[in-house]
């Protein structure tokens, strides 16, 4: 196994990134420029997060499908800001079966258009409605400057796809899958997010308006987490798809879309790595605890017998575990491959832990070692993941709020994006042209407008325009 070694992150952050996913054998990087191969440490996370995701899809109503990859180029021509927004980054196959197609067909930079076109054939009439339908997939942006799970021209996600029969309908689903991504990234990925409104300009090319959640990275950069569309009738419109209302009139249909990609993966590591790797919250974590025996050869039997034992409990109690009882390493090399690995929790077992009937934990989040007894150990590593959930969590949310400032001096904004980064909330008169120069002058762009942003009466930081509330502004991924 080859070591890898990891730039500390305090000296070069985006060096430390590629390193942690080197070291932890995330991904590599595939023939074709700015594609990923997800290596199975990788991709094990991506199904635990599917699973998780996936249970909260189902138990809101929404069921799977699946669209085809290919679509007919004119289908993404109908929905006109739709296709100017998504124009740039589209790969198109004009070639098949050894001859030219006669119409091109473009690969799923996302799926409204071939989706939309479906759904003209499956709504009729109110009783249709609401439509929740959810995929998971690929889907291709071609990206000139990429970056392993944060930007690549392939990416895996899941798309949902939902039809309702009014305005209201649809902005209560809009609001409550972004509820839905706030659970997951609080609870599982035990990453803290800001819930709001995209502005007009950060929006979805085809929404009417987009929310978003935002979360806070190591280097004080936001990282959009996932993003909830109100499509209104944009796409109903563009392909003609109406149903009879209960009153016996039609009507265009309201639309909702809504995504999370394998880019969480990326703030997974952003959030929580360290110097030494990767750190999986223990709810996202396919191995929870490693087992390293510490023995002489001729105290193998007995060792092996305890640890035989408790993870029987293990077992039981759906802890997933592994024994790294490999003989021509030493458990210092062992320790840091796991740790690199993010592992949550590991335990050490020699013959003088034997003797007291004990075994030493080590937690991977703030790496403290405490002794244990073997007796009831399942319950003791169940208590201690919870614990190592809550503390990811916590440390994340003080990160965040370290470095939150409330600006109303526009000549702090360098002073902070270009010191320790975070997130500004200041005042802003609601034009695009303020937030034009705000971007070109400092590289930050507004990420939302907070949804529970209490209204207060300010300046615009730019114009000094009259402003309601406060929006974040930040330098982001
Ligand atoms: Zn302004």
């Amino acid at each position: 196994m080859a070591e890898t070694k990891i730039t500390k992150r305090s000296e070069d952050y985006s060096r430390w990134y590629t390193d942690v996913i080197a070291a932890a054998e995330l991904a590599d990087y595939a023939p074709v420029k700015g594609c990923m191969i997800i290596r199975p440490n990788g991709y094990a996370i991506w199904e635990k997060m599917q699973q998780a995701l996936d249970g909260m899809f189902k138990e809101t109503g929404h069921q799977n499908a699946y669209f085809p990859l290919f679509i007919p180029e004119s289908f993404l021509k109908k929905e006109a800001e739709h296709v100017e927004g998504f124009a740039p980054e589209v790969a198109v196959v004009t070639h098949a079966g050894g001859s030219k197609l006669e119409e091109p067909l473009v690969i799923r930079p996302t799926s409204e258009t071939i989706i939309w076109n479906c759904y003209r054939n499956w709504i009729q009439s109110y009783r249709d409605l609401p439509l929740l339908i959810n995929q998971w997939c690929n889907v291709v942006r071609w990206e000139m400057r990429t970056r392993l799970f944060l930007r690549t021209a392939e990416f895996l996600w899941q798309e949902g796809h939902t039809a309702h029969a009014t305005y209201e309908d649809a902005e209560e689903e809009t609001v409550r899958m972004l509820g839905v991504y706030r659970r997951f990234a609080e609870e599982f990925m035990a990453v803290p997010v800001i819930e709001g409104r995209k502005t007009d300009k950060e929006k979805f090319a085809g929404a009417d308006h987009t929310y978003s959640i935002e979360a806070m990275m190591g280097d004080g950069k936001a990282l959009q987490a996932g993003t909830s569309h109100h499509l209104a009738q944009n796409f109903a419109k563009a392909f003609d798809v109406t149903f009879q209302t209960d009153k016996g009139t039609r009507e265009y249909v309201y639309a909702t879309s809504w995504g999370l990609s394998t880019r969480m993966i990326g703030a997974l590591i952003m959030t929580h790595g360290d110097d030494n790797g990767i750190i999986i919250p223990p709810k996202l974590a396919t191995t929870h605890v490693v087992v390293v025996p510490i023995f002489k050869p001729e105290e193998r039997q007995s060792v092996m017998q305890a640890v035989d034992k408790f993870t029987a409990g293990f077992k039981k109690a759906g802890i997933g575990f592994k024994v790294d009882d490999r003989e021509q390493y030493r458990p210092g090399f062992k320790f840091n491959e796991w740790e690199k690995r993010g592992v949550p929790l590991r335990i050490e077992v020699g013959p003088k832990d034997l003797e007291k009937n004990q075994v030493l934990l080590a937690r991977r989040d703030n790496r403290e070692k405490t002794g244990a007894s073997q007796d009831g150990l399942d319950q003791t590593v169940l208590g201690m993941l919870d614990t190592i959930q809550k503390s990811l969590f916590n440390r994340a949310v003080e990160f965040r709020e370290k470095h939150t400032y409330q600006i109303d001096d526009y000549k702090q904004f360098p002073e902070i994006l270009d010191g320790e980064g975070g997130f500004i909330w200041s005042h802003w008169c609601g034009s695009g042209a303020c937030e034009e120069q705000v971007k070109d002058e400092t590289k930050a762009t507004i990420r939302n407008i907070p949804r529970d942003s209490p209204a207060e009466e300010g300046k615009c930081i730019k114009c000094g325009g009259g402003s309601e509330r406060r929006v974040i502004f930040a330098r982001a991924y």
